[in-house]
């Protein structure tokens, strides 16, 4: 049997596969089964942040894997402690719960945020305001925070106390009364909902009214953060501080390691036992995080910020190219032809690119070398006019 026969008979049916089969890669290139390459700009879904077997994060992780692999939170380990430290230091959180994933990740925030409203303003005040179009995960409560239908429909009852509104304030300033609100979740950019940004003054605003009314504000940078959209995280562009930060997706830089970073204010009601991880924060993720922190200085995200500006520079105003939105590098392009077909006809000319809605989704490594992003930008820019309609 072939990959692909194996996989159709025993894997659960849940992914629509691309068909071709990735057996390894160098940075920016991946190569297929055939020995096909491709310039890849999805990076694993915004996970493998320095790209494929970077050799720095290589020895970090096989390091700590010939030491030893995994010990448990039943005892104290370097990696988690030293970590938990860097990251504090370079946001202001004062406390981070690891776990394995963005879902996770999210589910730990939701917790802290009935638990600080509970303990605050009583059990009543459970109700999350999220936004329309959002994406926070695939288990029953992050599904029920997630803001699309279509991912709800077959699974419900989910998770009872979420609302998804339009992202204005006075939909927000609605919900808020109409609910006893424990908190508001967003992503500053929102990813699967289609790389769109919020606007500056909606996320001050709302930051305000969340410190007015003793709401947590929850900020979803599993996808955004860690580099990706310019900034070590992307509450830093704003101006605004969220109460609770959750990441993951390139935090490890290829190896499942989800954060929820949160103030003092909201840590405080956490007690021994009340929440856990048999792998989170394992000794090889927070190696390779560790070391993907090292790497995030301020030299090098201002590259990410100049390679971001590339995509947009040399993709806006071209034909069948509608607008080029997202931060960073982290980007989305509305196409005016079909995005699928765009996508496979760069596939078969050896870019890799990903989907969002009818949109490309440019999510590369950000040590892309500047000569791969603009030879892959040449194709995206052809087969978008190919197609365009
Ligand atoms: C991918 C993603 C998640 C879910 O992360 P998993 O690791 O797949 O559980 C949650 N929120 C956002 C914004 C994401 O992009």
């Amino acid at each position: 049997m072939t990959t692909v026969e194996r996989d159709h008979a025993y894997i659960l049916q849940t992914y629509a596969r691309t068909p071709i089969e990735i057996v390894s890669g160098e940075g920016s290139l991946l190569y297929d089964k055939e020995g096909k390459s491709y310039i890849d700009l999805g990076s694993g879904i915004a996970v493998n942040t320095l790209g494929v077997s970077d050799k720095g994060w290589c020895r970090a992780v096989s390091a700590q894997l010939s030491r030893i692999q995994h010990t448990s939170n039943l005892y104290y380990h370097a990696g988690g402690a030293e970590l938990a430290e860097t990251l504090a230091a370079r946001t202001g959180y004062a406390r981070v719960f690891f776990s394995n994933s963005g879902a996770e990740a999210n589910e730990c925030a939701i917790k802290a945020a009935r638990l600080y409203a509970s303990r605050r303003h009583g059990t009543d005040c459970y109700h999350i305001i999220t936004l329309q179009n959002s994406f926070h995960g695939r288990t029953l409560t992050t599904l029920a925070a997630t803001g699309q239908e279509v991912f709800h429909r077959d699974f419900t009852p989910l998770t009872e106390g979420f609302h998804a509104v339009l992202p204005t304030m006075s939909e927000i300033r609605k919900a808020v009364d109409a609910y006893q609100t424990a908190a508001v979740m967003l992503e500053p950019v929102q990813g699967e909902g289609g790389v769109c940004a919020l606007p500056k003054d909606f996320l001050t605003e709302l930051a305000a009214l969340c410190r007015e009314k003793d709401i947590l504000l929850i900020a979803d940078e599993v996808q955004c953060g860690n580099g990706r959209s310019g900034t070590l995280y992307t509450y830093m562009q704003y101006g605004i501080f969220p109460d609770v930060l959750t990441t993951a997706k390139g935090l490890a830089g290829g190896l499942p390691l989800g954060a929820t970073m949160m103030t003092d204010a909201v840590a405080a009601y956490f007690e021994k036992g009340m929440h856990g991880s048999t792998f989170g924060g394992n000794p090889a993720a927070t190696a390779g995080a560790l070391y993907v922190l090292s790497q995030l200085t301020d030299d090098f995200l201002a590259d990410v910020v100049k390679k971001g500006e590339m995509i947009v520079d040399r993709l806006t105003g071209k034909r069948g190219i509608v607008a080029v939105s997202g931060l960073g590098l982290m980007r989305g392009v509305a196409v005016t032809g079909d995005a699928g077909k765009i996508i496979d006809a760069c596939r078969a000319r050896g870019v890799i690119l990903l989907r969002a809605k009818n949109m490309l989704r440019l999510l590369p490594a950000l040590n892309i070398p500047d000569e791969l992003l603009s030879r892959a930008l040449d194709i995206i820019a052809e087969e978008a006019a190919r197609e365009a309609t």
